[in-house]
């Protein structure tokens, strides 16, 4: 280390480079050795000259060869990870899965939710958060039992995600309820969505309850960036009235001032 930091004033920084400086005037040395003498006596022998640097370049181009492929797997060394820095990663990818994912689903769950919002620039913080809740769920868990409740679960989240947009949030907001965030859009764009997972709902039923397909409410409202905590709290307003007005609907938070 110290021959290193010593000579970094002679060679290039770079260790390959200065590697390849240091063979090229290592190799060089007897050549230069025999130059030197032969014109301070005015000796030189051209043949044994020609043949003396012919050997220098062939050994030059040796070392240069060896010194390359072995650097390789160095390298190679050097930028993999250290296992026990790996491991650290992988903990904390696994420890913020843990705490931000939901186990049964796979989608977010409410931290995870608030802060995939958090983290979007400004840009992009507006659009509908929407709460969904779905209809007389305890049936299920009551007719068909709990493994087929949390099917159930599972089965809806993937629905949501497989007919909303990527950029769509989708997150198991608790029990049988989820949250959304449709990023730059509109209620009536919001709306149509949610009509079409409710139509599909009816269509393509993930579970029958007496024999009739089951079925969510939703209370969705416009988020412009501000607090998000108003906007969620309006949504669940919302929602209530859907559900106070018979289920399976898509209800709009009351405009407020600001909205108008
Ligand atoms: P509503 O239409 O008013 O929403 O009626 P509901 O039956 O859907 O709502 P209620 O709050 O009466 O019941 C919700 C049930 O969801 C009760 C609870 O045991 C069940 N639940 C909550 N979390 C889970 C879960 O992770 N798995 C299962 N299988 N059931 C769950
Ligand atoms: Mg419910």
């Amino acid at each position: 280390m110290q021959f290193y930091l010593a000579t970094s004033f002679l060679f290039p920084r770079a260790l390959r480079l200065r590697l390849f400086a240091l063979c090229i005037l290592a190799t060089h040395m007897p050549l230069l050795t025999y130059l030197l003498r032969g014109f301070s006596t005015g000796r030189i022998a051209p043949a044994e000259c020609i043949l003396l640097a012919l050997a220098t370049i062939a050994g030059a181009a040796i070392a240069l060869f060896g010194i390359g492929a072995l650097l390789g797997p160095v390298q190679a060394l050097a930028e993999t990870p250290h296992p026990r820095e790996a491991e650290a990663a992988a903990r904390t990818d696994e420890l913020h899965h843990a705490t931000h994912e939901d186990r049964l689903t796979g989608v977010a769950n409410r931290r995870g939710f608030l802060a995939q919002v958090a983290m979007l620039p400004i840009g992009r913080r507006k659009g509908c958060v929407v709460l969904i809740d779905i209809d007389y769920f305890k049936r299920i868990n009551d007719q068909l039992g709990h493994d087929e409740g949390d099917r159930v679960l599972a089965a809806f989240a993937a629905r949501l995600c497989a007919q909303l947009r990527r950029i769509d949030i989708v997150a198991r907001w608790g029990g049988e309820m989820f949250a959304l965030f449709f990023q730059d859009c509109i209620e009536d764009e919001v709306s149509w969505s949610l009509a079409r997972v409710a139509s599909q709902m009816r269509s393509d039923p993930i579970a029958l309850v007496n024999g009739r397909p089951i079925s969510f409410s939703a209370g969705l409202c416009r988020w412009k960036g501000d607090e998000l905590e108003d906007a969620l709290r309006r949504a669940d307003e919302a929602l209530y009235e859907a559900k106070q007005a018979g289920r399976d609907r898509i209800y709009r938070a009351k405009s407020s001032l600001q909205d108008m």
